[in-house]
């Protein structure tokens, strides 16, 4: 059994007597960090200051720039030998930012992962199929304790090699898959070509949908095409990665782990929390980590609080399902990607111009990135074999840089709409 009931369905009033406590410990615990020592000071911030949840508000933010500044060791709160692991957000190496964890860390962030799967009703006897890429990014490892700590039979199966997932979902009768949504919508057509059908032929009955923004309907489809129930998971890697936020049985919003995470709704103009119900973007304080404390997190995700009890009685609140982001970073495929990287690389390319333009399609269950660059005048002259070299350069080094092979489109200088204010540089044709 894998149900914390006593942390899970606590007063308010208890849950929030722990929260205090534990961040004013996590407070001691951050000052030790070269960023936060330096940040407290130039603030005038003290934490021994500390009285109340409210007092919070003083704490400045942290953003991923900070992180991406103190690169790779300014937020460390312990010596290096405390620590046993490091993850990464996706996307590339330039820009990642870097997490790290003391075994502690591990253990609670373990725990939070079997709480999250428990609470959707996998058990020990379900066979866990974890389809999420292995490695810095925290969806596989994540998963992978968390379903050992259910005692769940884990197939570490990792990302791709569709037909292979198959096989294994057939061979070993995978119930429960951890999946990114747009791979498994793509999977669908892999199912049919194998002539195997999901809801038939294999004994799922449970799927986690996680790393990237999806819809109901996006759910709905999926639970229809393989007979599962469908169960949003949140997380992101600097508060760990999955197990911050996860749908119970009623699937009516997220329980965002409040006895781990300090949670704050902001206006993003303002900076100011807003009350519950009202969107904004979510901000985290992390309240047990100890390798590396995080305060005051901006996500830069936009959500809200759902107001009012859950049916399940758990008594931490929930989130709605991510709306969109405060920044301009595009998900594929569960990579996030900036369009700075792509501007950034593009613009290192001998005969590149100085405009493109990036669409994100989505092509039967297939989720493409088709991209329009304007190359330079003389690439137009009529050696069709220089324009299509320099195609494959374009493709090729963007590849090495989003980790997704985008299609290319070369075009001649001054095609793309250019306008006086701020270029467009996205446009997301991905509906449901
Ligand atoms: P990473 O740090 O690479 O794990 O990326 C974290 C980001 O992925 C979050 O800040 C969200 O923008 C996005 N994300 C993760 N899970 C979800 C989800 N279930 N729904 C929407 N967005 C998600
Ligand atoms: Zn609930």
């Amino acid at each position: 059994m894998y149900w914390e009931k006593e942390i899970e369905t606590m007063s308010r009033e208890k849950l929030e007597e722990l929260q205090l406590s534990r961040l004013k410990e996590s407070l001691k615990r951050a000052s030790r960090s070269f960023f936060y020592d330096k940040s407290f000071k130039e603030t005038g911030f003290n934490p021994d200051k500390v009285s109340s949840l409210k007092d919070i508000e003083n704490i400045p933010f942290t953003t991923k720039d900070d992180l991406r500044e103190h690169w790779p060791y300014g937020f460390l709160a312990v010596s290096k030998d405390e620590l046993v692991r490091m993850h990464s957000s996706s996307g590339t190496t330039g820009r990642a930012t870097v997490i790290f964890h003391t075994a502690n860390d591990i253990n609670e962030w373990t725990n939070l992962v079997a709480r999250s799967m428990y609470m959707t009703g996998m058990r020990k006897s379900d066979v866990f199929q974890n389809m999420m890429t292995y490695g810095l990014f925290t969806g596989g490892l994540g998963f992978h304790y968390g379903a050992e700590k259910i005692g769940a039979l884990t197939i570490p199966a990792g990302a791709g090699n569709s037909k292979r997932q198959i096989q294994l979902m057939q061979d070993f009768g995978t119930t429960v898959i951890h999946i990114i949504p747009s791979y498994a919508l793509h999977l669908i057509v892999v199912f049919e070509k194998v002539r195997v059908d999901p809801r038939k032929d294999i004994d799922l009955r449970i799927a986690f949908l996680g790393a990237e923004p999806h819809s109901e309907k996006t759910r709905q489809k999926i639970e229809e095409l393989y007979g599962v129930k469908a169960f949003n998971s949140y997380g992101l890697s600097e508060m760990n990665g999955p197990g911050v936020a996860f749908e119970c049985q009623f699937q009516d919003g997220l329980h965002i782990w409040e006895d781990n995470f300090f949670v704050e709704i902001i206006d993003p103009d303002t900076l100011k929390p807003v009350p519950d119900g009202e969107e904004g973007e979510l901000v985290m304080t992390t309240l047990l980590r100890q390798g590396m404390p995080v305060l005051r997190y901006r996500t830069q995700d936009l959500t809200r609080i759902i107001p009012g009890p859950c049916p399940c009685g758990r008594t931490h609140r929930r989130i709605e399902r991510i709306k969109g982001r405060t920044d301009d970073m595009m998900i594929l495929k569960g990579v996030n990607i900036f369009p700075l990287q792509i501007e950034k690389k593009l613009m290192e390319i001998p005969g590149v111009g100085s405009n493109f333009l990036i669409m994100l399609e989505r092509e039967g269950f297939n989720d493409d990135m088709h991209i329009k660059v304007e190359v330079q005048k003389e690439f137009f002259t009529g050696d069709l074999k220089q324009l299509e070299k320099l195609k494959r350069k374009v493709v090729e080094e963007l590849k090495s840089d989003i980790l997704i092979t985008p299609k290319v489109e070369l075009v001649e200088p001054n095609s793309l709409p250019s306008g006086e204010g701020k270029a467009i540089r996205v446009i997301d044709n991905r509906e449901d």
